[in-house]
């Protein structure tokens, strides 16, 4: 079932307010990472282990950059399908992903047919969204 203009509003709504925790989250995190490295620099020569304990904590911060970033990433790319009329149509299909789907991630751009066959297909590349 297509999308009716309420189910678009709620949708533009969860949108803006994922977009708006995911860009405050990115702030902290880019802050944290900030902070992290100047008391790294500030503070005294570490022992090999903690050195690895920081290489790793950096690297996972690293990753969740990463993680947050390309979910920021598809939600700029729903915005602007929102805006153009084509939010809510599969990628692959052109059938509608579905209301339910978009509710739980709304930068679907794949119903869920689709998506699953894709997931098979690019098994242990980059997730959901990464052929925007
Ligand atoms: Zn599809």
């Amino acid at each position: 079932m297509a999308l009716s203009d309420k189910q678009t509003q709620e949708l533009h709504t969860v949108i803006e307010q994922r977009r708006a925790a995911l860009l405050s989250e990115l702030r902290e995190d880019v802050e944290r990472v900030r902070k992290d490295r100047f008391e790294d620099l500030a503070g005294a020569a570490p022992d090999a282990g903690d050195e690895s304990v920081a290489t790793l904590i950096a690297d996972l911060d690293h990753a969740e950059l990463g993680r947050d970033l390309t979910e920021l990433r598809g939600l700029e790319a729903a915005r602007s399908r929102l805006t153009d009329g084509s939010y809510g149509i599969c990628l692959e299909c052109g059938g509608d992903i579905g209301y339910e789907r978009l509710r739980a991630s709304p930068a679907a751009v794949r119903c869920i047919d689709c998506q699953t066959v894709h997931e098979k297909t690019y098994a242990g590349s980059s997730p959901a969204g990464s052929s925007l």
